[in-house]
């Protein structure tokens, strides 16, 4: 069987972990975590970075330093993980969910101005697939109504809008490295924040509402309880095996790269003839190939096509479902149960994601296409 993914090592993920222990201190932000949060900001251009256990707790410190509480709405493409959603409603927000484009699953940049109201606090979007959304219009719109702006950069890393690192356009980015992204540590995440005014306090979030940073810093004499916060910051042993994948970046980027061509040149035949469709690249972003998908005429033929897969040994998977249709945001905002999302929809129904890791070969990327190509002959 050919797995959707598999966790890999790529230099010295080991030999890291080992000197982390051997140096004495395996809690948090120590020396791995520093050079990883160094990395981040040096190679992407982010303000501040800040290793988080996941991408999720990375969204919960920006809704935290965004001051979110009930009352205020939100907007989330309906198109993604749930995290993208929950984050903000932990904290009271109510989330009205957005559309999807048509050519791609990133959100329609088109159809917020008409979601914003008065109580409107932020706008968070998702770069699916490592995919930018427009966010020069994105932008211009908090500009004008005085929103944030929070990018869920978890498929992201190393990829970029018009030249700019996605997860630093936004006031904050989060990502993550989760065993199925292009980058992986088991789970992690990471903050970026962009905005300075927000660069004090996201630390002391991070460190359970106190000023234990700064006291490393010898800024202040002793350090105690001065706001919200959580435990958000990861082990060293996290950032050890990160900080191994981060110095292979270029290495597991061009691989990656590869074997996303490869699925495309296979594939794009089938296209042609109107059979699928492939994934679209808008002309301001570029493809950190984070995944392959295809998306399928109807929910009936994705369902033959996986089984199709399945029967030759090829474990392949749909998507999200759409978060506007889910039971926990129904039964807590019947009011919106009657919106209608249709290219959400689409991909929850059509969407088809293709075995994507650093392990596989290319034969095997031939393997899975001609598959394909038969189920369609
Ligand atoms: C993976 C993912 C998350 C969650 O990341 P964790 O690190 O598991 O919390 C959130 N949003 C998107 C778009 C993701 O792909």
């Amino acid at each position: 069987m050919i797995p959707f993914n598999k966790p890999f090592l790529v230099g010295k993920e080991i030999q890291y972990i080992e000197d982390a222990v051997n140096s004495g201190k395996i809690s948090g932000n120590g020396n791995f975590t520093v050079k990883c949060q160094e990395f981040f900001e040096t190679n992407f251009g982010f303000k501040k970075a800040l290793l988080t256990t996941s991408c999720t707790d990375a969204l919960e410190m920006a809704a935290m330093l965004m001051d979110i509480k009930t009352g205020d709405e939100v907007i989330v493409p309906s198109y993604t993980f749930v995290s993208s959603a929950l984050a903000f409603v932990r904290q009271g927000a109510k989330i009205v969910f957005a559309d999807s484009r048509n050519d791609h699953p990133g959100i329609d940049e088109t159809s917020l101005e008409a979601l914003i109201t008065p109580k409107t606090k932020a706008i968070i979007v998702v770069h699916y697939a490592g995919v930018a959304c427009d966010m020069d219009v994105i932008m211009n719109l908090a500009n004008k109504y005085n929103l944030f702006v929070v990018e869920d950069a978890a498929q992201a890393i190393d990829s970029y809008y018009k030249g700019k690192p996605l997860g630093s356009i936004g006031h904050f980015g989060a990502f993550s490295f989760h065993e199925t992204k292009n980058i992986i540590a088991g789970e992690g995440g990471l903050l970026t924040i962009n905005d300075d005014r927000f660069i004090d306090r996201a630390e002391i979030i991070w460190e359970k509402g106190t000023n234990r940073s700064s006291f490393f810093k010898g800024e202040v004499d002793k350090y105690g309880w001065v706001d919200t916060g959580s435990s958000f910051l990861p082990s060293e042993l996290i950032a050890a095996f990160l900080y191994a994948q981060l110095e292979q970046l270029k290495e597991i980027q061009k691989k990656r790269k590869l074997l996303w061509t490869t699925y495309s040149d296979n594939l794009k035949p089938l296209e042609q003839k109107g059979l699928l469709n492939l994934p679209y690249l808008p002309s301001f972003a570029t493809n950190n190939a984070h995944m392959f998908y295809v998306v399928t005429q109807d929910i009936k033929q994705r369902d033959a096509l996986i089984a199709y897969l399945k029967q030759n040994g090829i474990h392949a998977v749909f998507h999200y479902l759409s978060l506007h249709k889910s039971s926990y945001y129904t039964k807590n905002n019947p009011t919106e149960s009657n919106k209608q999302l249709p290219q959400s929809d689409k991909y929850t129904d059509c969407l088809i994601r293709l075995p994507f890791f650093y392990t596989l070969s290319v034969s095997e990327v031939n393997e899975i296409s001609k598959v394909i190509i038969d189920f369609f002959k």
